[in-house]
C-alpha cells in the first residue's frame, strides 16, 4: 500500500514540476470538465447519496451538487483576474515590485462523510484553480459517493495531475506518511490532531475544517415562529449531521416554553405524526452513530420525538429539556437530530458558558436587541456567526469558512479557496545601476555612523 501511495504521489509530483497545471487554460479545461462531470452523472450521484445518507433530492441539490457546480462556475468567472501577477508599488524608485500567485505543488484533500461529495470536491476545485496537483480522498464511511468519485472523476480530469485514493483509517496513516505541499482536511477535532502531526513532518501548510459544539441563543424579542422553524431547520437538515448545525440551545426558561410548543407545530407540519416515513429526512450515516446518539437521549427529557431504531440506522428529530451543562451530550459534538435546551438567565451568562468551552465552528444568535447581538459578536471568538438564521454564513461565498482553536484552522469559500492553495511569492526587480544610487550605495562595509544616519533616516 505504501509504495502505491508513494507511486501516486510521485506521479503528480512529477506533472506539477514539469509545470502542466500552469496554464491558466489548462486549470480552465479542468474545471470545466469536473463541471460536466456534474452535469452527465447526476443521477448516479444523487443515487449515491442516497445510499450513503438517505439525503433527500433537494438537499443534496442545495448543498452537494448544486453547491458544487456554482463554486465551479464562481472560480471560472474569477480565475483570470485572480491568476493576474500583481504590481505593487516600489520603495526605491526604478524598481519593480510583483507577487506572482504560485500554486504549492501537490495538494492532498481529504473529504468528511457528512457531504461526502462537496467537502471532497469543492476544495478539489479550488486546488485546481490555484495550479496545483491534487490527491483527494473521499470520506470512506460514504462508500458509495467515494465509490462514483473515484469511479467518474478520472474519466474526466487529467489522469496525471488529479487522483483518487480510497480507504480507511490504516490506509490514511500511509497516505500521511507521503510529503504533499499542502493538507486540507475536514473531519473531526481528533484525526484533525493526527493530521497536524503528519504534516508537521515536512513542515506542510494545512487547512484543518473541524467540528464543535456549535450554541444557539434565543431571547424573547426574536419572532418565536421564524426563529424556531430557521433553528430546527439548520439543525434537521442532513438529520443533524451538519459541522455548523446549531448543538444546543441557551435560553430563558419563558422563551424555552415558547420554543417548545412552537417546535412541536413546526416538526409536525414538516415531517407529519410519523417522521420516520418523511422523505424530508436523511438518516444517520452507520449504526455505531446511532448508538452513540441514543446514548444522549438518556441526558435529558425528550418534550419532542426521543425514539430510535438501530437497523435503520434512524434517530427521531428530539428536543431534550432538563439537561445538565455536565451531561455528556453538552461535553461532545452532537452531530444528530437531538436539540438541547439549556437555560440561562442573562446574555452575559451565555457568553460565559460558551467562552468557557472549546471555540465553537458557528454561534447563532437570535434577538432584536442591537447592543445584546453586538455583545455576542464582540466577545464570542468562533468560527463564524449568522444572526437571526442558521448555516447561512456558509452558504454566501463572500464570507470565509473556516474554524478557530478546537473547531479549525484557515478557511475557505469563494476569494479565499483560491488563495488557501496559493503562495503569494513576492518578486522585486532591480537594474544594475541601482548602485550608483546615492542611499543603496550606503548599505556596504565598512560601515559607519553616516551611513548609519542615513539609511535610518
Ligand atoms: P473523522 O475525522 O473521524 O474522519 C475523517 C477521515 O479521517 C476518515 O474518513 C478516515 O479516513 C480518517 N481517519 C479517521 N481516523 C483516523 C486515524 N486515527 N488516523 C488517520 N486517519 C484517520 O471525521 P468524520 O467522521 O468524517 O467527520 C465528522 C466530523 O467532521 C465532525 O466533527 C464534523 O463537525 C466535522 N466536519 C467539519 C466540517 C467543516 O467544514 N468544518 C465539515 C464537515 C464535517
Amino acid at each position: 500500500m505504501a509504495t502505491s501511495y508513494k507511486d501516486v504521489v510521485g506521479k503528480a509530483r512529477r506533472a506539477f514540476n514539469m509545470g502542466k497545471t500552469r496554464p491558466i487554460e489548462f486549470r480552465r479545461q479542468q474545471l470545466m470538465q469536473l463541471k460536466k462531470m456534474y452535469q452527465e452523472n447526476r443521477q448516479t450521484f444523487h443515487t449515491a447519496l442516497k445510499s450513503d445518507l438517505n439525503k433527500p433530492q433537494l438537499e443534496a441539490e442545495v448543498f452537494e451538487l448544486d453547491f458544487a457546480e456554482k463554486d465551479v462556475d464562481f472560480l471560472l468567472s474569477k480565475l483570470d483576474s485572480w491568476v493576474k501577477t500583481e504590481e505593487v508599488p516600489s520603495i526605491v524608485p526604478g524598481d519593480k515590485s510583483y507577487i506572482i500567485r504560485d500554486p504549492y505543488g501537490v495538494v492532498l484533500v481529504m473529504g468528511a462523510w457528512n457531504y461526502p461529495l462537496q467537502l471532497a470536491l469543492i476544495p478539489a476545485a479550488g486546488a485546481i484553480a490555484a495550479g496545483n496537483t491534487v490527491i483527494i480522498k473521499p470520506s470512506e464511511v460514504a462508500p458509495a459517493t467515494a465509490a462514483a468519485i473515484t469511479k467518474f472523476l478520472p474519466k474526466y480530469l487529467d489522469q496525471e495531475c488529479f487522483h483518487v485514493v480510497c480507504g480507511g483509517v490504516s490506509e490514511t496513516t500511509e497516505l500521511l506518511k507521503q510529503r504533499f505541499d499542502y493538507i486540507f482536511y475536514t473531519g473531526s477535532t481528533m484525526v484533525g490532531k493526527i493530521v497536524r502531526e503528519a504534516a508537521n513532518r515536512f513542515l506542510t501548510p494545512i487547512t484543518l475544517e473541524l467540528g464543535g459544539k456549535s450554541p444557539c441563543y434565543i431571547d424573547d424579542t426574536a419572532d418565536m415562529d421564524i426563529s424556531v422553524r430557521r433553528i430546527l431547520w439548520g439543525k434537521m437538515f442532513n438529520l443533524g449531521q451538519t459541522c455548523i448545525a446549531p448543538d444546543y440551545v441557551l435560553c430563558r426558561k419563558e422563551v424555552q416554553n415558547k420554543f417548545v410548543q412552537k417546535a412541536k407545530e413546526v416538526l409536525l407540519e414538516w415531517y407529519g405524526e410519523n417522521p420516520k416515513d418523511s422523505p424530508c429526512l436523511s438518516r444517520i450515516i452507520t449504526e455505531r452513530h446511532v448508538d452513540r446518539l441514543a446514548e444522549y437521549l438518556k441526558d435529558g427529557k425528550p418534550v419532542v420525538g426521543g425514539h430510535h431504531d438501530k437497523t435503520s440506522k434512524w434517530i427521531e428529530p428530539t428536543i431534550l429539556v432538563d439537561v445538565s451543562f455536565d451531561s455528556k451530550i453538552m461535553n461532545e459534538e452532537i452531530f444528530g437530530p437531538i436539540l438541547p435546551i439549556l437555560n440561562v438567565e442573562t446574555p452575559e451568562q451565555a457568553v460565559d458558558i460558551i467562552n468557557n468551552r472549546e471555540k465553537p465552528l458557528a454561534f447563532y444568535v437570535f434577538s432584536t436587541k442591537k447592543d445584546d447581538t453586538d455583545m455576542f459578536l464582540q466577545q464570542i471568538p468562533c468560527g463564524g456567526i449568522t444572526v437571526n438564521d442558521t448555516l447561512h454564513h456558509a452558504a454566501n461565498h463572500n464570507l470565509p469558512f473556516g474554524g478557530v482553536g478546537h473547531s479549525g484552522m484557515g478557511a475557505y469559500h469563494g476569494d479565499y479557496t483560491f488563495y488557501t492553495f496559493t503562495h503569494l511569492k513576492p518578486v522585486l526587480m532591480r537594474q544594475f545601476d541601482k548602485d550608483q544610487d546615492a542611499i543603496l550605495k550606503k548599505r556596504y562595509p565598512p560601515y559607519n555612523e553616516e551611513k548609519l544616519k542615513i539609511l535610518t533616516s
